[in-house]
């Protein structure tokens, strides 16, 4: 059920709506648009009869939601949603880079690549402290040490962090240093870990799994808003399939499928997605211009020696060049945007 308020339904109307929705035993999820509030209701087992709220004061009206998703579908909000993390935001008219290692190896790496990474006025460094790895023997991260390395980073450089919670029992470690809980591919169907991350106080970047659908990409973000954090960001990187050229296959169709469908942002991981350092600038070329709100990339300063990763990573000056073109497409596109 999804509770469409008129524009001139004051703050005490809306509150009447709420009250009622948890009086009927259901969970009320408000989002203020730009010119009225919606109100999504979730809890519910089978159908609710409109009539409970359609002659409320202050109710536009009240319609059965038909999709099996109903917090991150456009019929709940119309316009883009932007995430804001602290003083920056992701969605919204400028791309956001988020870069860094694949995993925090030490201090003295993490400091150096931090470094490059800043020095482009990029305002998101990414880095794992907790490895999903497919092999129990490769590297799993620095674990809390790494959590702290990154806090230094934002310390120091003023970046955002981005940072992957493996599973339940770390989220609250996780969230105590980074800015955003990064579920990553082999995760984003862990219903028990969406769940936990949707009580969370920091927003989420969700990675689409490795064979996941759209609509199952939409469904992994409904757990974690369904718990009442809405602050989702959706992440493309790469689904497997026989191409064998890159590591998985970059699908960026699903960019403009997603925002159709949805008023969360998506932004694109090309290093993932492709898993060679050469194919990552041009398809995070490509991601810019297909409309992401932002892209994903691993940076290395000496890859040759990474302990994850390291033939996707790019090297510092690559993602300086590549950066400069990521401006340079927006700005086409802004401008063309301007003009139509
Ligand atoms: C990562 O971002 O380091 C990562 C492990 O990504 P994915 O979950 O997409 O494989
Ligand atoms: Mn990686």
């Amino acid at each position: 059920m999804l509770i469409v308020m008129s524009p001139e339904a004051t703050a005490d109307q809306v509150e009447d709506v709420l009250k009622l929705v948890r009086e009927l035993g259901f969970k009320p999820h408000p989002m203020p648009g730009a010119t009225r509030t919606a109100i999504g209701v979730t809890g519910n087992s089978g159908p609710i009869d409109p009539s409970h709220f359609e002659f409320m004061p202050g109710v536009g009206e009240a319609i059965r939601v038909s999709k099996p998703y109903k917090l991150v579908g456009r019929d709940l909000k119309h316009e883009d949603s932007v995430v804001k993390v602290g003083e920056f935001t992701i969605g919204g008219p400028i791309p956001a880079i988020i870069a860094g290692p694949c995993a925090v190896e030490s201090f003295e790496q993490t400091m150096e690549i931090a470094e490059t990474v800043a020095a482009c006025g990029v305002n998101f460094f990414r880095g794992g402290a907790f490895k999903p790895r497919t092999s129990p023997y490769s590297f799993q991260g620095l674990g809390e040490e790494g959590l702290k390395i990154l806090a230094e980073v934002r310390n120091k450089f003023g970046m955002r962090i981005v940072t992957e919670v493996l599973d339940q029992e770390n989220v609250d470690l996780v969230e105590e240093y980074a800015d955003v809980l990064q579920i990553g591919a082999r995760n984003m169907q862990n219903f028990t870990l969406l769940r936990r991350v949707g009580q969370a106080k920091k927003p989420v970047l969700l990675k689409r799994g490795m064979s996941a659908t759209l609509d199952e990409l939409l469904l992994a973000a409904e757990y974690i808003m369904s718990e009442g954090n809405y602050d989702v960001i959706l992440c493309e990187r790469g689904v497997r399939t026989f191409a064998d050229h890159t590591r998985n296959t970059l699908d960026l169709s699903i960019v403009p499928a997603v925002q159709g469908l949805s008023h969360l942002p998506i932004i694109v991981d090309p290093s993932h997605g492709t898993g060679r350092r050469d194919k990552v600038t041009p398809l995070a070329r490509a991601a810019i211009a297909v409309g992401a709100d932002g892209i994903m990339i691993e940076v290395h300063t000496h890859p040759e020696r990474a302990l994850s990763d390291g033939p996707q990573a790019l090297l510092p000056d690559m993602f300086v060049k590549l950066v400069e073109e990521v401006r340079s497409i927006h700005k086409v596109l802004e401008k063309n945007e301007g003009a139509s």
